[in-house]
C-alpha cells in the first residue's frame, strides 16, 4: 500500500505527549509530573454516590443525549451560584464525555473546512487536532513571557482577526502557563468578537484553580457575549475524577444544537452513573471549593520554590496545576531532549512546552510541571531535581 494509513489532517499530530510521557514515568519508574492528573481521588462522599447510583441502577444504560437531568440542573445551578450566569438546563446544557469532546464536538459543528481558529499559544494539545480534524486552519497568538507570568499581546490578537475567522477559542485559566485572564483582557477579548462577528469557544477547566486573589472571569458575563460564547468545563479537575471524563457545554439553546449535533455522533452519550455523582458534586459546599483551592494553591508554592532552588526559572501560575519552568539558568536549551532525559538524571517526568506551539522556537526552553500530587511525592521530585541540578 502506497498511500499512508494515517490521514493528512492528523498526519502531524502523532501520539499525545501526555500517553508518551505517561509511559515513559511508567518504564523508568520516574515521578510522573507530566500528564496533568490528580495522585489522590476527589471526595469519597461523591465516589459514594457514583457506587449508589450503579447499585440503583441509574446510569447503567444510556443517558439521554443531552445529559442526565440531574446533572443539567446542578450545572446550571453552579453557574449561576458562581457566576450569576443563567441557563436553561433543557436547552441549553450540555453534557459531555470530558471537555475533550465538547471541544471537539464543538469545532465540528461550528467550523468549515478553510474556516480560521485562532487559539493562543501554547495550546492544550487537542486543540490543534480538532480543529485539523474539522477542516478549520489554526491561527496562533502567542502568549509571552513577561516577568514571572506571560500575557496576551491584543494588538496581535486583533492583527489575527481576518474575513475567514470563524472563531476564537480561548482556555482560561491557561494550560501549561498558568495564565488567568484579566477583565480588562476578556473585555478586549469580547469587544474584538463582538466588533468582528466572532463565536467564541472558551475552556474553563481550571476555573475553580485560581490562586492569590486572581479571579476566573467566565467570557460569557461580559457584555454581548452570552450570545455568542460556548463555555466548556469538566468535573475532572474540580473534583479530581479525571476517569470518569463528565464535561459539559453551557451556551446559548442554538449554540448547544449545533454542539449537540456532532456530539450525538462521537460518543452519543457517556458515563451513565457518574453524571449522577458529578450532579452531587457540583451543589458541594463552598469550603469543598475553598478547601481544594488552597491544597493546591500551597502544592503551587512547594513546588515553585523547589523548582526555584533547583535552578529553573519559574513562572509563577496564577492559576491551574501546572507550573512552566525555564531551564536556561540549568544552562540547557531544548525542552524536549531535557524531557527525555529528566528521568534519567533526576527521576522525574515533565512536558515540554514545545509541543503546544507552531512557533515551536517560542516554546523550546520552556517545560511544563504538575503539582496535583501528593505533598510528599512533590517534595521528593523537588529533591531529586535540587540534587540533579542545584550547584
Ligand atoms: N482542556 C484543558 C485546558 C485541559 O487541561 C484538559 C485536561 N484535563 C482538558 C481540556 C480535557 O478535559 P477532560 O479530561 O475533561 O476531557
Ligand atoms: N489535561 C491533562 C494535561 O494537560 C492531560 C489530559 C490528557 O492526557 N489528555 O496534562
Amino acid at each position: 500500500m502506497t498511500r499512508p494509513l494515517l490521514n493528512r489532517r492528523l498526519a502531524e499530530f502523532g501520539t499525545t505527549i501526555f500517553a508518551e510521557m505517561s509511559a515513559l514515568a511508567a518504564r523508568t519508574g520516574a515521578i510522573n509530573l507530566g500528564q496533568g492528573f490528580p495522585d489522590t481521588d476527589g471526595p469519597e462522599e461523591i465516589r459514594e454516590a457514583a457506587v449508589r447510583a450503579l447499585h440503583d441502577g441509574r446510569g447503567n444504560q444510556y443517558p439521554p443525549g443531552p445529559g442526565v437531568p440531574e446533572l443539567r440542573r446542578a450545572v446550571a445551578d453552579h453557574q449561576r451560584r458562581f457566576y450569576g450566569l443563567g441557563y436553561d438546563p433543557d436547552t441549553e446544557v450540555l453534557v459531555t464525555a470530558g471537555a475533550t469532546e465538547a471541544i471537539a464536538a464543538a469545532l465540528l459543528a461550528l467550523v468549515e473546512p478553510g474556516d480560521e481558529v485562532i487559539a493562543l499559544e501554547p495550546y492544550y494539545d487537542s486543540y490543534a487536532a480538532c480543529i485539523a480534524m474539522a477542516g478549520g486552519t489554526r491561527v496562533p497568538v502567542t502568549l509571552r513571557p513577561h516577568g514571572d507570568s506571560y500575557v496576551l499581546d491584543l494588538d496581535e490578537l486583533r492583527a489575527a482577526v481576518t474575513d475567514r475567522t470563524r472563531l476564537i477559542l480561548l482556555n482560561t485559566p491557561h494550560n501549561p502557563t498558568g495564565t488567568v485572564l484579566t477583565r480588562a483582557e476578556l473585555t478586549a477579548v469580547a469587544e474584538l468578537a463582538v466588533e468582528r462577528d466572532l463565536l467564541v469557544v472558551t475552556d474553563e477547566v481550571y476555573e475553580h484553580l485560581v490562586f492569590d486573589g486572581a479571579e476566573h472571569l467566565p467570557l460569557a458575563t461580559l457584555p454581548g457575549m452570552r450570545e455568542r460564547t460556548v463555555t466548556i468545563s469538566s468535573a475532572g479537575k474540580t473534583f479530581s475524577f479525571t476517569g470518569w471524563k463528565v464535561g459539559w457545554v453551557t451556551s446559548t439553546q442554538e449554540l448547544v444544537t449545533a454542539v449537540r449535533s456532532a456530539k450525538q455522533f462521537l460518543t452519543y452519550v457517556a458515563s451513565g452513573p457518574f453524571q449522577y455523582a458529578v450532579a452531587e458534586a457540583l451543589r458541594l459546599p463552598d469550603t469543598y471549593f475553598n478547601a481544594f483551592r488552597e491544597d493546591l494553591r500551597a502544592k503551587r508554592d512547594l513546588l515553585c520554590t523547589g523548582l526555584a532552588d533547583a535552578g529553573f526559572g519559574v513562572f509563577r501560575p496564577a492559576g491551574t496545576y501546572f507550573v512552566t519552568a525555564d531551564i536556561r539558568p540549568l544552562g540547557e536549551s531544548d525542552g524536549i531532549g531535557f524531557c527525555r532525559s529528566l528521568p534519567k538524571r533526576a527521576g522525574v517526568v515533565a512536558i515540554p512546552n514545545a509541543v503546544f506551539y507552531d512557533d515551536t522556537e517560542a516554546g523550546t526552553p520552556y517545560v511544563r510541571f504538575a503539582f496535583c500530587k501528593r505533598t510528599e511525592v512533590l517534595m521528593d521530585a523537588t529533591e531529586r531535581l535540587r540534587t540533579a541540578f542545584a550547584h
